[in-house]
């Protein structure tokens, strides 16, 4: 039995990166539904034989018990067991290159706590999607991008054109520095930054900004529309939160289907 102090604390959340100390040493970034993104030092974790070894791993959905020393800002590690094991990213480059860059966006973006639970969701059931093979790897992307955005204080104003305020277009232009849409009438001709956006990736866009996260994957988007949707999205990202992705080159590197 481990004997607990009153400072220890169970969460549940999902590794999403680790990096190697010294000897066989790690500490592991975790997203939480309790505390949001936090990192954890794991002893000996590197070790095989550590009881803690696959609950600490990359990608793996656990329960942590932890506690946080008084000198430093890491919480330490008492207890790790697994809950689930996303086994289809150890298979496939173009799922893990995905998740690695979707852990690259969460840890960038400030995640509120208040909003940590649904951050976790979506990051789960994103990908349970990818990994299920029931969405396309660019239409997760689209996705995650689109929900994170909006989750975390960016999101676009979709509901209609910013001029005329019309709904229902089989076009829009997205402007992605605004973060706003206007319709082919009130579209100027000086305005050719903004990129084409045709109903079904409007569609979709709209649901990913303001489904609930339960009905959010009940949608699908054909693959020409999900391919478009995710360069729209990826600029949007690119534009508000960091130019450059290490992540996102090396998703790119890999992928299988050119944008
Ligand atoms: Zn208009």
């Amino acid at each position: 039995m481990t004997q607990m102090s009153n400072q220890t604390q169970t969460i549940t959340g999902i590794v999403i990166k680790e990096i190697k100390t010294k000897e066989s040493d790690k500490i592991i970034t975790v997203l939480s539904k309790e505390l949001g993104v936090i990192n954890i030092y794991v002893k000996g974790a590197m070790r095989l034989k550590n009881k803690f070894h696959s609950a600490t791993g990359l990608f793996t959905y656990s329960e942590f018990v932890i506690f946080r020393s008084r000198s430093s800002d890491l919480y330490q590690l008492n207890e790790a067991s697994v809950k689930h094991i996303f086994h289809a990213l150890s298979t496939n480059v173009e799922y893990l290159a995905l998740a690695m860059y979707m852990s690259e966006l969460v840890c960038e973006v400030s995640v509120p706590n208040d909003m940590n639970n649904e951050i976790l969701r979506l990051y789960l059931n994103i990908l349970h999607m990818l990994t299920t093979g029931k969405w396309s790897v660019l239409l997760c992307k689209a996705a995650f991008e689109m929900r994170l955005m909006c989750d975390t204080g960016f999101r676009p104003a979709l509901l209609g054109c910013k001029a005329c305020g019309e709904y229902e277009k089989d076009m829009f232009f997205m402007d992605v520095v605004n973060g706003d849409i206007i319709c082919p009438t009130c579209m100027k001709a000086h305005q050719t930054d903004r990129m084409i956006m045709e109903k079904p990736a409007m569609l979709a866009m709209r649901y990913f900004a303001y489904a609930d996260l339960d009905k959010m994957f009940s949608f699908t988007v054909n693959d020409f529309f999900a391919r478009h949707l995710a360069l729209v999205r990826e600029n949007y990202v690119l534009r508000h939160t960091k130019p450059e992705y290490k992540t996102l080159q090396f998703f790119k590197s890999v992928q299988s289907q050119e944008i």
